[in-house]
């Protein structure tokens, strides 16, 4: 028998002492919960190190379940999905709400997780994708749908548009409880900057209760387009005058199709001209290689109805923003390997874009394993790098002309390392308030997560100034 509460209580299984492996228990009655995403931890955040909470890192579930009654997906990066495999191995059988974009992408990153984590068996790959698939709820943009029953609680969830990648979405949870008709919380999901290419701009909900807010930036100011735009044309300017790669480590969903949407404008914008007496911008080889993030980009292409204003316009002049004539794709793995040997022997100019954003796995460690130490090549970072990670590590050690450990090897660190912060998936600390303070009516209370400390506390400071009831949300927190 399901008792009630009279507030609904929160309980984090992630992404609360950092930024991944995203987790919120929200629970209704004393037998009834649903969880907002469940994604894996990366880096320090792995090994429990981060918050020397021991398991805390772990990728199995070991929180109870018996009570959850549904999972909601709010966009599908691995530090938001990563842990559904270990969720269904653990008896989760109820249903996977997302949106209908995610719902296309979320297969493929499931697979290209387990191959690379778990099993490279094609039968069990094959049955946990058929299951995944018969959980899966996909549900549009803007519309209340029910959750599993719950007495005259009648809980609903609606998802809008978080503008962080393809498909994402920040949701309304609503339902009755003992005090109140219609209580509302809002989980944030990631929020996307308001200036990022291709996605508009997340708009702040109605109304809420409560707003469960996501911190990766809440102690910074991103730098704005134009200047972001200016900067990258820079940064490559000077890389290739001594030729050599331009490796770009960056998550194939998302980031992938804003670089390669930025690369398409700068190329447009300075056709004919030279980078040096060789070269001109129309003659650079721009690489993609990574075969989920060349499948991400045609599922980008072929849901152009969801881009912005000025993607669809580029689109109307007869422009491929995500598939114009100087990308290639690399796909199998003997071409990738050739290719890596041929760059780091010859120093031919290219630009390469590789997953995985933190280095961790992926493609682009053999690119660094090859590049890093010649000084010709250069690793540019435009994404954020968790604690731990080897780009975290490349990025602090580069600099310095350090060395960094990969696969047992000691790889000395000739190249440049640069870092492009102004390039960001997230909203800033001025995203984040908007994002609250844009609010119809405020909520009664917001819960920060998903960040570092620094990023927590800065942002629980501009809530208050702004007199907003604000908490740093913990573990342990009901
Ligand atoms: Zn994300």
């Amino acid at each position: 028998m399901e008792t009630l509460f009279a507030t609904p209580q929160f309980i984090h299984h992630g992404a609360v002492n950092g930024v991944t492996g995203s987790c919120h228990e929200y629970r209704l009655a004393n037998n009834y919960g649903v969880l907002i995403d469940c994604g894996l931890f990366q880096g320090a955040e792995s090994s429990g190190a981060a918050d020397g909470a021991g398991s805390a890192g772990s990728p199995q579930i070991n929180f109870a379940l018996q009570h959850i009654k549904a999972l909601i997906v709010t966009h599908v990066h691995i530090d938001h999905v990563g842990r559904i495999p270990y969720l269904l191995a653990a008896g989760f059988n109820g249903p996977i709400f997302c949106t209908i974009a995610s719902a296309t992408l979320l297969p493929l990153v499931l697979e290209d997780a387990l191959k690379i984590g778990v099993t490279k068996d094609a039968k069990l790959i094959a049955a946990f994708l058929a299951k995944v698939l018969r959980l899966l709820v996909p549900c549009e943009f803007n519309c209340w749908t029910a959750l599993p029953a719950l007495g005259d609680a009648a809980p609903t969830l609606r998802f809008q548009p978080a503008g962080h990648i393809l498909g994402s979405a920040y949701v309304e949870l609503r339902h009755n409880t003992l005090a109140k008709q219609h209580y509302k919380t809002v989980f944030s999901g990631d929020l996307g900057a308001p200036y990022a290419p291709l996605l508009p701009s997340p708009k702040s909900p109605y109304a809420a209760d409560t707003v469960v807010i996501e911190s990766t930036y809440g102690d910074r100011l991103h730098d704005n387009r134009k200047e972001r735009i200016k900067r990258l044309e820079q940064v490559l300017l000077h890389a290739l005058q001594d030729n050599g790669t331009v490796l770009f480590p960056a998550f194939s969903i998302g980031r992938t199709q804003e670089l390669l949407y930025e690369l398409e404008a700068l190329v447009h914008r300075l056709r004919g001209q030279a980078i040096h007496q060789g070269l001109r911008w129309d003659e650079l080889q721009i690489i993609v290689d990574s075969p989920l993030a060349a499948k991400f980009t045609q599922a980008y292409d072929a849901l152009k109805s969801r881009w912005d204003k000025e993607a669809k316009q580029r689109v109307q002049q007869g422009r491929h923003p995500l598939s114009f004539a100087q990308l290639h794709t690399v796909d199998s793995h003997a071409q990738h390997l050739a290719l890596v040997h041929y760059l780091a022997s010859t120093r031919q100019p290219a630009i390469v874009i590789a997953a995985s954003g933190m280095c961790e796995g992926g493609r682009v460690v053999n690119y660094l394993s090859a590049l890093l130490p010649d000084p010709a090549h250069q690793v540019v970072f435009v994404g954020y790098q968790a604690r731990g990670t080897l780009g975290a590590k490349i990025q602090h050690y580069g600099p310095k002309g350090g060395y960094v450990d990969i696969d047992g090897s000691r790889i000395h660190i000739g190249a440049e390392i640069i870092t492009l912060s102004g390039y960001s998936a997230h909203a800033d600390q001025q995203g984040l308030l908007r994002f609250v303070l844009g609010m119809r009516k405020r909520p009664q209370q917001v819960r920060i997560v998903h960040g570092d400390n620094e990023a927590k506390q800065a942002l629980q400071q501009a809530f208050k100034q702004h007199g907003v009831n604000v908490v740093i949300a913990s573990d342990d927190a009901l």
